[in-house]
């Protein structure tokens, strides 16, 4: 599947409105996108700088699907999240199973640094209704008793946590919230 840069880049310059723009460099992206069981499937995304010719300003277009910085659709990292946090499969096994049912091929340690990187991301958009509650989802209660908040694969400073409650949202999924 081929995508050429004028389906998805905007027809103006974004920062004065011109309808007065030229490519000057472009590339190829091969990304892995979802297939079936038996068709594996790549999209070959051009990607292109354009310059406007009334303002001098130079844009790259990002098509929203394919995000900048990996080799696999949005719809794959989602899916692989998905798994992960809602059905509480290993990285293993989600590279498993995207194998068996959407022949994409990728290497656990791929979902396990999406796991880490993304982690954030995903929970944010899982509580859009209450995006507060991300951040209360982005913390870890040990098993002494003290806390500490995940930032962006970051170990936040252990506080003693007097009260938590935690709510099922999942198999192997809990809400956890308390006070500091
Ligand atoms: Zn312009």
């Amino acid at each position: 599947m081929k995508i050429s840069t004028h389906q998805y880049a905007p027809k103006a310059c974004p920062s004065c409105g011109s309808g007065e723009i030229a490519i000057r460099t472009s590339h190829k992206r091969t990304i892995s996108e979802l297939g079936n069981i038996i068709t594996e499937l790549f999209v070959e995304l051009h990607v292109a700088t354009f310059e406007c010719e009334n303002c001098r300003n130079k844009y790259t277009p990002q098509h929203p699907d394919y995000p900048k910085g990996y080799e696999y659709s949005r719809s794959i990292i989602q899916t692989a999240l998905s798994l992960h946090f809602q059905d509480n499969v290993s990285g293993n096994r989600i590279a498993a199973q995207l194998a068996k049912y959407f022949s994409v091929q990728m290497l656990p340690k791929t979902i396990y640094s999406w796991i880490n990187a993304l982690t954030e991301d995903f929970m944010k958009s899982e509580f859009k209704a209450e995006p507060e509650k991300a951040l209360e989802v982005y913390k870890a209660l040990m098993i002494d008793g003290t806390g500490f908040s995940l930032g962006n694969k970051l170990l936040g400073k252990k506080n003693d946590v007097q009260l938590s409650s935690a709510v099922k949202l999942s198999d192997g999924i809990y809400l956890l919230t308390w006070w500091e």
